[in-house]
């Protein structure tokens, strides 16, 4: 018979800290009250309680942001792009304490929870300078006196629904955008972090009414975060008001809400699951390729979107190249993320670990062979999962290594012929990110190259993780198709219009057509 799964109830040691953060960041502490918990992965105890956002709430979230939709998109976009300026300088004066809160909520460490608020703040400086681009077309008419241009107006209310890894980041690539575009915000966070959410939007708060005051531009209503697990997610996603929908998740959660939102035709920005590959070509650096390696492996703990799961190293030097790998997971400092000398923190739940251990399990019937990924510090803190690295040579693309387990598993791969190895890249179902370590320009150029890397990000020499803001971030096949932070992904929270102006006086017809009625 199977054991009950013990809940842990206890409170966490840092609950005294959690509760000093929210209140410098601005929370109001009656709204930490409800019958959700909130945990720190730190020690697996309980930080707060919040609520759960129920259908009615949901809603009113909604109409209360289309109200406030019909005022801010009449308002020039540089001035909405000043709202979200004052909202990054908010954001560098939060940084240390929000990126604290991150790194208790999450588990990162402390420079990946701090870089999580710069992450922001570049969006949000992004965002303002984009505040006076959004630029249109003009366009050649066949007609005499006639001319064309597209203009982008407002789309409406967008609905976030964010995962816990990237518990404010992706929000902000988000809504910075949508707000200079003249859309209120309605946000979801995951479930497992609902602390960092209320902070940023009390942050918001602040910001938007000192800016309501000293400018007089409407900002009320603008962003609405609304607590809980997947019942209010679906609530936003079916809801008729909210025009777009901006998804970060499993692709087991897109695939649930995707026809949802093509059953009333609503935009559905996708940001799925990854299953990334790098490849060490023989001419590569290996002292670099070694450290973008660990970061994108390990760095935390194996919970990123594009952490490298997948190893293809050439023959000639997959031996002294592995015997390398291992060494980094045996000595890599895994503990306190809180601690500056951890480079590896815990991960999320229990869930995770026990994810982890069974696709180690299934790597190892495959014929797979390795290193790490034992418990550690179960001792100190019973009721949270900190673990080694892990490192496993397979023999061939079988088993786990064709799915996303979210923890720090890299399967490594030899091949001999590069083609051979482009071709095992592809051959999984996620499509996010890439990499190639090669000295040799003919083989980077080849795997950018059409018929190279099927991913929406593809690096040379540099990790799959870490992107920055201005280029558009997103992935191919079941990573979902969306793009969001940089280049032109601001279009999809506008809605083009196309204007044809005749100053002709004739009315000639495209295409020649008559159409001349008696008069
Ligand atoms: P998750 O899918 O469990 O949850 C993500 C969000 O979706 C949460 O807010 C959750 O409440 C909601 N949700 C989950 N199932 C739902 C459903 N059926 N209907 C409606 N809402 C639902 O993901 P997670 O564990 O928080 O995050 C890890 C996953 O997210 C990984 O697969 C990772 O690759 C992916 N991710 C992708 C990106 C990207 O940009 N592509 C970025 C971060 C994370």
């Amino acid at each position: 018979m199977t054991q009950a799964r013990r809940v842990p109830t206890a409170e966490s040691a840092l609950r005294g800290e959690v509760l000093r953060l929210l209140d410098r960041l601005g929370v109001d502490a009656g709204s930490l009250d409800g019958e959700r918990v909130a945990r720190t992965p730190i020690d697996g105890g309980v930080t707060a309680r919040v609520p759960e956002a129920s259908p009615a709430q949901v809603s009113a979230a909604v109409e209360a942001a289309r109200e406030a939709f019909v005022r801010w998109r009449l308002v020039p976009a540089p001035r909405r792009g000043e709202l979200v300026r004052r909202f990054g300088d908010a954001l560098r004066l939060a940084r240390e304490d929000l990126g604290r809160l991150v790194s208790i909520e999450t588990g990162k460490i402390v420079s990946e929870g701090r870089g999580e608020v710069q992450e922001m703040i570049d969006i949000c400086d992004f965002a303002t300078g984009l505040s006076r681009q959004l630029y249109g077309l003009t366009i050649a008419s066949e007609r005499a006196g006639h001319r064309m241009m597209e203009t982008w107006h407002p789309l409406g209310v967008t609905g976030v629904i964010s995962a816990f890894n990237f518990p404010v980041a992706v929000w902000a690539w988000n809504a910075a955008l949508a707000l200079v575009c003249g859309d209120p915000v309605v946000w979801k966070p995951s479930e497992k972090t609902p602390l960092t959410a209320l902070a940023v939007q009390a942050i918001f708060e602040q910001v938007a009414r000192a800016a309501e005051r000293e400018t007089g531009a409407p900002t009320a209503g603008l962003l609405h975060v609304l607590t809980g697990g997947r019942e209010p997610a679906q609530a936003l996603a079916d809801h008729p008001g909210v025009p777009l929908v901006s998804a970060t998740g499993s692709t087991a959660m897109g695939r649930s809400l995707a026809p949802r939102l093509a059953q009333r035709f609503a935009r559905a920005l996708l940001e799925l699951g990854g299953n990334n590959g790098a490849i060490v070509c023989p001419s590569a650096d290996q002292e670099l390729a070694l450290r973008a390696i660990a970061f994108a492996w390990m760095g935390t703990a194996g919970q990123r979107c594009t952490t490298l799961r997948r190893l293809f190293v050439h023959r000639d030097v997959a031996d002294g190249f592995v015997r390398r790998l291992a060494r980094v997971c045996a000595s890599v400092a895994v503990g306190d993320p809180l601690d500056p000398a951890t480079l590896v923190g815990p991960l999320i739940d229990r869930a995770a670990f026990e994810a982890m251990q069974s696709a180690l399990t299934d790597a190892a019937s495959a014929g797979g062979t390795g290193e790490g990924g034992p418990r550690t510090h179960a001792q100190r803190w019973p009721d949270a999962y900190y673990v080694r690295p892990a490192v496993v040579t397979m023999p061939g693309q079988v088993g786990p290594v064709l799915r996303e387990t979210f923890a720090p598993i890299l399967y490594v791969m030899r091949y001999t012929d590069l083609e051979e190895a482009i071709a095992a890249h592809n051959a999984v179902a996620a499509g996010l990110s890439s990499s190639i370590f090669t000295g040799d320009q003919r083989e980077a150029e080849r795997f950018m190259a059409a018929d190279g890397s099927d991913c929406g990000l593809a690096n040379v020499n540099i990790g799959p993780s870490g992107a920055e803001i201005g280029g558009a971030f997103g992935g191919e096949k079941d990573t979902g198709g969306g793009r969001e932070s940089g280049s032109d992904v601001w279009k999809t929270y506008m809605r083009r219009a196309t204007n044809t102006i005749n100053f002709s006086g004739e009315l000639p017809l495209a295409q020649g057509v008559k159409f001349d009625i008696e008069r």
